[in-house]
């Protein structure tokens, strides 16, 4: 079969590889539609994780199901199923203490394009399918809930990550599509202020209609003085990070109020050291809790933000501003993502 694959640090390509195989409790799915995702550009041009050789990328994926172990319950060929990124497996010691995202290790409930083949291939392998699928509902469109596989969950992870309170001050630092997710969640959540910091116009509209009060613009000035400008001098009490770099946890410990949190989920590509300034994290004793974390997966978190779409509180549409059709476009769809043109969101790939 065919893929689109991470050939070496630097380089993709088309590969063939052979039709997956697959356990009892597993399913095999086509892929139905696709999208690109940063961190596969962090993967494949950053070499973030490390070395990985002829690996099919892509982790977001709606598809249909082809064929499922004989232990599989609730799944059979033909349906039609949200994949979520994370494949936790749902049996291991990680997931029992709550952190299926680390199950069999720090960051491995990821396996699509990380340990494994990923979902831009003509068929992919799915662990644990009745724990890991969820049925995409009769009347949810296709290409808006492949949102659901990664986007919404990262930046509503944000959100628990920075605990975020009925009432609270939040500023999203980053709108690209998972800083978008950040906000229109903040917004459900019940922020009252929600400063949104991003420059590309498209980006900063659709903040806008997801529930952003305030727009910060990172390229005109210092945003922690933009922050506390708008904020007299007070800070926020809540930050989610979704954009930016190891240096943006300077700006987001100083412009949180003691007994803030901050919640990342920035996928750092570089730099070796995060970094957090010592006297406005209080000397050590500011109360300013820094969170980061991997985005849950499996069928429960799917089958409940599926539910959002179902009843109109989250409108995923609003992200995709490039569609392709066909199988083939998924080359141009990742260096899409790679090259972000300004009116780029994201690109998505119906087959
Ligand atoms: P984008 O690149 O589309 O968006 C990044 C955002 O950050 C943009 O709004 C950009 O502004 C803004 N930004 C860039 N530099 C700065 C800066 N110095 N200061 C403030 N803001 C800045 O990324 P995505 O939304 O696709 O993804 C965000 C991150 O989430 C990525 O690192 C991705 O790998 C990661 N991720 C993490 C997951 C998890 O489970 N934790 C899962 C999926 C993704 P501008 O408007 O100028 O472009
Ligand atoms: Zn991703």
């Amino acid at each position: 079969m065919k893929g689109y694959a991470m050939l070496g640090i630097g380089k993709t390509g088309w590969i063939e590889k052979s039709y997956p195989k697959y356990g009892p409790l597993d399913a095999i799915v086509k892929p139905i539609a696709v999208s690109p995702c940063t961190s596969d550009v962090h993967t494949v041009w950053e070499g973030a994780i490390g070395e990985r050789k002829d690996m099919i990328l892509g982790h977001e994926a709606v598809g249909e199901v082809v064929e499922v172990g004989e232990l599989v319950r609730d799944f059979k060929p033909g349906d039609k199923v949200i994949v979520p990124a994370i494949t936790p497996d749902w049996n291991s010691l990680q997931s029992q203490a709550g952190y299926s995202m680390h199950s069999g290790g720090m960051l491995a409930g990821w396996k699509f394009s990380n340990f494994k083949d990923g979902v831009f291939g003509e068929f992919f392998h799915v662990n644990d399918a009745d724990g890991n699928l969820a049925i995409l509902p009769e009347g949810v469109d296709a290409a808006a809930a492949v949102m659901l596989s990664d986007m919404v969950p990262t930046g509503f992870h944000g959100v628990e990550l920075a605990d975020i309170q009925f009432g609270d001050d939040v500023c999203v630092i980053g709108i690209g599509p998972v800083g978008l997710m950040a906000v229109a969640g903040a917004a459900l959540r019940g922020a009252s202020n929600l400063y949104a910091v991003g420059s590309r116009p498209n980006c900063v509209k659709i903040a806008r209609e997801y529930g952003a009060t305030d727009i910060i613009n990172y390229r005109e000035g210092d945003i922690v003085e933009q922050i506390m400008e708008k904020t007299h001098g007070k800070g926020v009490d809540r930050v989610v990070i979704a954009g930016g770099d190891v240096d943006t946890f300077i700006q987001a410990t100083k412009m949180v109020k003691p007994g803030g949190r901050i919640g990342n989920v920035n996928y750092l590509g570089s730099g070796d050291y995060v970094k957090i300034p010592r006297a406005e994290w209080g000397c050590g004793m500011g109360h300013k809790v820094i969170a980061g974390g991997l985005m849950p997966g499996g069928r429960l978190r799917m089958e409940k933000l599926v539910t959002l779409m179902q009843t109109g509180r989250l409108d995923t549409s609003k992200l995709l501003t490039h569609k392709f059709k066909g199988f083939e476009k998924m080359e141009e769809a990742l260096m899409l993502m790679k090259d972000k043109p300004k009116d780029l969101i994201k690109p998505i790939v119906i087959i």
